[in-house]
């Protein structure tokens, strides 16, 4: 399986990728429905539908699955955040990416929110302008993601806690050698969750599976479900990953295991920067260096996206999402299933084969 991440817009990839207007003349098609009940449309919520997850499996945020993902040993009354860094401009949201920061000053802005952070919270930097944020003591809070809410006044998206309140508003100080013209730096928190149980992959299915993927929030998953995880050095969670490592990976891992799930972030990325050509050249590339070279391989492939991501404005929307399946005994319209029925129907198509 094949999770195309944010891989529809306001036109469905189909209309200019030739191989998925192949796989539904000849092969099956439908639309999964990835929507969980009363949670956003997110890469957590989509990607666990995908993977057999119902809400009550999911944590209510990533940021547990990304601690997960990095290693990140947590107990069991901690609150995990997502931590960016934020710009804003007369209070309103402006970005969390395109900050256009050198590497030397991600380092320093880092280095700055870390000393001066109080010490009930850890501060675990990942990558550019992202990073874990740990609270020992506080309570989980009601947090927002900041690209969906862009141009909205930062005073109200402010988690109630007066502690973390406080702390975001100090860490404007320690980004203050950011300053230029009327733009201001924050550490943003979000995505909050706390350690959760969730079931075995093996369990749900009755057969093992493999990932495929650097997203961290999928590595996560992949570890909590207790799957096999392929090892990526080339791969970057982004349009200029490495699509033959991962084509590579997931053949080889398609030759021990019962099913190997691979997941491409790139698309998503491009059209959270608002750049449709960037999102389109990428999709063609997958198209061409990834399913291609899957699809021609005979196994059962089913392609599906989490949700559509629309470079318009660069939000996410639409859990309904059509899926592709090649090499399959099944044959024509599904119709539409739920996303946690999607492995079934795949599991079904290749035992009749
Ligand atoms: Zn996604
Ligand atoms: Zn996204």
């Amino acid at each position: 399986m094949v999770i195309v991440d944010g891989m529809n817009d306001e036109h469905l990839a189909e209309d200019y990728l030739p191989i998925l207007q192949r796989i539904k003349r000849v092969g099956a098609y439908g639309i999964a429905d990835n929507q969980q009940p009363q949670r956003g449309v997110d890469t957590l919520n989509c990607v666990g539908a995908l993977l057999g997850l119902d809400v009550s499996d999911l944590p209510v945020g990533r940021a547990y699955l990304e601690a997960v993902a990095e290693n990140i040993a947590l107990k069991e009354d901690d609150c995990v955040y997502r931590a960016s860094l934020l710009k804003t401009e007369n209070g309103l949201l402006q970005t969390v990416n395109g900050l256009n920061l050198s590497t030397m000053q991600y380092r320093q802005a880092w280095q700055s929110l870390k000393e001066h952070l109080p010490s009930q919270y850890q501060l675990y930097p990942l990558r550019e302008g992202r990073g874990i944020l740990i609270d020992q003591k506080g309570r989980l809070q009601k947090t927002f993601p900041p690209h969906q809410h862009l141009a909205e006044n930062m005073s109200t998206l402010l988690p109630k806690d007066i502690f973390l309140q406080k702390l975001i508003f100090s860490s404007s100080c320690c980004l203050e050698f950011l300053q230029e013209n009327k733009g201001q730096w924050y550490l943003w928190l979000w995505d909050g969750a706390q350690k959760q149980k969730m079931p075995a992959f093996q369990t749900l299915h009755g057969f093992q599976g493999a990932i495929v993927a650097k997203t961290p929030v999928i590595v996560g998953l992949a570890k909590t479900m207790q799957m096999a995880l392929a090892e990526l050095k080339k791969a970057t969670g982004e349009t200029d990953t490495d699509l033959l490592e991962k084509k590579q990976q997931t053949i080889a891992l398609a030759a021990r295991y019962d099913l190997v799930i691979c997941h491409v972030n790139g698309a998503d990325e491009a059209a959270h920067r608002f750049d449709c050509i960037e999102k389109k050249q990428f999709l063609e590339r997958v198209a061409e260096e990834l399913l291609l070279p899957l699809v021609s391989s005979e196994k059962t492939v089913l392609i599906v996206g989490d949700h559509s991501t629309f470079c318009a404005c660069g939000t996410h929307g639409q859990a309904k999402q059509p899926f592709y399946l090649a090499n399959s005994m099944l044959k024509g319209n599904l119709g539409q299933v739920k996303g946690q029925e999607v492995i079934k129907l795949l599991q079904r198509g290749i035992r009749h084969g």
